[in-house]
Order: structure tokens, then sequence, then C-alpha cells
């Protein structure tokens, strides 16, 4: 972790540190938030590009869900990850229930470009897929991290770009570098908005001749369709 992180970490830490999701005084997230964010079931996320697999989140991108995903996607904060974690894992293991038997699940976090991890501390993906496949081991399902998407060129930053732009702006984006573990494929990111992301992940995972078997997030926008 950088020092600048580490700094703002620790001042979060001492000094008035507030709750990421209503932001009463607490450290991390307060209790009322945490049952807030854990009382909603995963959900199976529609109206996503053809040819995705399943689509499952942690809950919809709003309330105190999405002031916890920002703050650990802006502050980097890495307290916030085994809840927002525990969103994907529930996510992965409702798609499980109901894909059934199959072998060991492997998570494949979607690649963060090298400067949003330098700036944030933290890689979300990455980190929300280790805590989810610990919590997947924990609760009987066999499940393991594979890092093994990389980012081929330079596209722009997601955020600035509508639904079109976005679809074009990754294209062939993402390539699979070294062969993974045996399992079922099963793409993490923090957060689904369009699933072009997801689409290029799953895209550049079957060139590679590995089929993705579905897709886990954190959380999804509502705003299908808007973008
Ligand atoms: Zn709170």
């Amino acid at each position: 972790m950088r020092a600048g992180v580490l700094l703002t970490s620790l001042a979060d830490l001492v000094l008035g540190a507030r709750c990421a999701g209503c932001g009463c005084p607490a450290l991390g997230v307060c209790a009322a938030c945490r049952a807030a964010i854990t009382a909603r079931p995963p959900m199976r996320v529609p109206l996503l590009p053809e040819g995705l697999p399943p689509v499952l989140a942690g809950g919809p991108y709003a309330d105190e869900l999405r002031r916890v995903l920002l703050a650990a996607k802006e502050r980097g904060a890495l307290g916030l990850v085994p809840l927002l974690g525990d969103r994907v894992a529930a996510a992965a293991a409702r798609w499980a229930l109901e894909a059934g038997s199959g072998g060991p699940v492997v998570l494949v976090p979607v690649p963060s470009a090298r400067e949003h991890v330098a700036r944030r501390g933290l890689d979300l993906p990455a980190a929300l897929a280790g805590r989810a496949s610990r919590r997947l081991n924990d609760a009987g399902l066999p499940a393991r991290s594979w890092a093994g998407l990389r980012l081929v060129g330079r596209p722009r930053d997601q955020s600035e770009l509508g639904r079109a732009d976005r679809l074009a702006n990754l294209a062939q984006a993402m390539a699979v570098s070294g062969a993974p573990p045996s399992g079922r494929l099963v793409v993490v990111d923090d957060i689904v908005t369009t699933g072009a992301t997801l689409a290029e992940a799953v895209r550049a995972c079957a060139v590679a001749g590995m089929p993705v078997s579905a897709a886990v997030a954190a959380a999804a926008t509502m705003s299908w369709g808007a973008r």
C-alpha cells in the first residue's frame, strides 16, 4: 500500500471515523447499515448485452450498499472489502445453487488499470474475488480466485462513457494469460452498470478456449437502458 493511502486510512481510523453507509460515528460500517446491506438477497441482473452468461449481484446499487461501494472505490477503504466481498460470495452462492453441482468455482476478477490501483491503493475486483472465494470455501463450496485476465491496450475510464461507447471502448481490451485451475469460471467485478466490462471479460476468456459460467458483482445499477 502506498504511503499516502496508508496515511489516509490511518487518519480515517483515528480522526472522526464515520460509517461509510450513513455517516454516523463508527469504524467501517455501522451495525444498522451492515444489517440493511446483508438483509437483501442477491439478485439476477436483467437486460444486459446478449451472449452473457447469468449475471448476479449482491444487491441493487442504491442506499447503503451504493455509499459503501463508492467509499471502497474512491478511498480504497480496505476495511470495506469483507462486507462487499461477502455480497459477491452471496451472488456466487445463489448462482451455484441454481446451477447445481459442477465442480469447484474459479473466481476471475476483471482487470483494473494500473493507475487506478495506484490511486486507490486497492485492486477492488481482485480483493473482492479473494474474500468471496474464502467465504465460499467456508460455506462448503470449493472456490479459489484466479487473476488471469489482463488489460491489453489502454481503454478510457468507463465512467465517462455512455453505453455504446463503453462497448466500443472495451472491445478486445482484455486477454487471458496463463491457464486457470480447473473448475467453473465466474467473472467478478465490483459493480455491474451496462455489462460492457463483463461482456469483454467473457469474450476474452472464450477466445482463450475458456467458457465462462456466470458473472457476479457486489452491486448492480438499476438504470438499465438509460445509458
Ligand atoms: Zn451506517
